[in-house]
């Protein structure tokens, strides 16, 4: 039996280990993707120390992969082996349920598929997927650089295409890290009249360089009043992760206004009254599914964005995910197998 690189983790809290293990067979309607690179991600804890009730351990965690397809499992129509397919946490859905027959695939009602958590992802050589998670990649993206577009990208993009805003509103990304520096570029290219909000002086010139055309050192000044001077903000997408962050900016929002959180964070204290008189929103963003991401991967590589990233190879998948969770890495961590 062949074997394969994997990177697991043994127990909930238990170390993030190297080990030889056989190459998976894909079974019915799923493909084995040989992995090049997968993007380790904050979410990654998930399956590090064991977040989510009913994880099944061993497991790999990882669900930022870009490779290529080479084995198909009984059933697949549309896919074939030799071509480049990326997989990100929508680990697939069954297409049946109502949710799924909606068009809510990302709800599906019977299946909670999220790759890398339910099942092995993508901190090895190989892994397995549903072809309900598959992306296409354009032929023009590295894997580097695609990886992380898989969830850090996705999450952004999918969540500005559909806030409502127009091209020319003002949009704001609070917080310039990980997610924010792909929202910055997003809402840039989208066309919206782009706001970012971190702390600190020394974030104004990245800021420009990502395209947004005003920057907001929320340390020296309020940013709500701020965005209140440029009209106010139709979305404020919120990636940072502290409560108060987004609280603050809240008073920033237009009439109409919404607040899309996608930062995981603390829970919200929100005033009601300015909510009510202003028709506001506060909502969250699932990141989307398969066909999301591919649209995600095509507009990257259509407009240009792309992911600052820091490379490991597999071997040093420990090291990587203690450089993403320490905040310090610029921006995405991306482990690379060599494949
Ligand atoms: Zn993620
Ligand atoms: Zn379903």
């Amino acid at each position: 039996m062949a074997t394969m690189r994997a990177v697991q983790v043994a127990r909930p809290g238990g170390p993030l280990e190297l080990v030889e293990r056989d190459i998976p067979e894909p079974g019915a309607g799923s493909v084995r993707v040989k992995v090049q690179a997968c993007g380790v991600c904050h979410s990654d804890s998930v399956t590090k120390d064991g977040l989510f009730p009913n994880i099944s351990y061993p497991r790999v965690p990882g669900h930022e992969i870009i490779g290529m397809i080479d084995a198909l499992g009984p059933g697949v129509r549309g896919w074939s082996a030799g071509q480049r397919a990326g997989v990100g946490w929508h680990g697939g859905n069954c297409g049946y349920c109502d949710a799924c027959r909606r068009g809510d695939a990302f709800a599906c009602e019977t299946e909670t598929l999220v790759t890398g958590i339910s099942s092995d992802g993508g901190y090895a050589d190989y892994m397995i997927a549903p072809v309900t998670a598959l992306a296409r990649v354009p032929a023009d993206l590295d894997a580097v650089e695609a990886a992380p577009l898989m969830c850090a990208g996705i999450t952004t993009f999918n969540a500005l295409r559909n806030s409502g805003a127009r091209p020319g509103e003002v949009v704001a990304v609070l917080g310039i890290g990980g997610l924010g520096h792909l929202g910055v570029q997003f809402a840039a290219k989208l066309g919206f009249k782009t706001v970012a909000i971190a702390r600190g002086a020394d974030r104004a010139s990245l800021a420009r360089q990502l395209g947004a055309q005003h920057y907001i050192d929320s340390r020296a000044q309020d940013p709500a009043a701020a965005l209140r001077e440029l009209g106010g903000a139709k979305v404020i997408l919120g990636t940072a992760t502290s409560g108060s962050a987004m609280t603050a900016v809240l008073g920033g929002l237009a009439p109409r206004g919404t607040l899309i959180v996608i930062g995981v964070t603390e829970p919200l204290t929100i005033d009601a009254v300015p909510l009510v008189l202003g028709s506001k929103s506060v909502k969250g963003w699932y990141s989307g599914t398969s066909i999301d991401s591919q649209e995600t991967l095509a507009f990257s590589a259509l407009s240009g964005v792309r992911p600052m990233t820091e490379t490991y190879p597999l071997e040093r998948a420990a090291d990587a995910y203690d450089r993403m969770m320490s905040g310090e890495a610029r921006f995405r961590v991306v482990l690379t197998t060599g494949n």
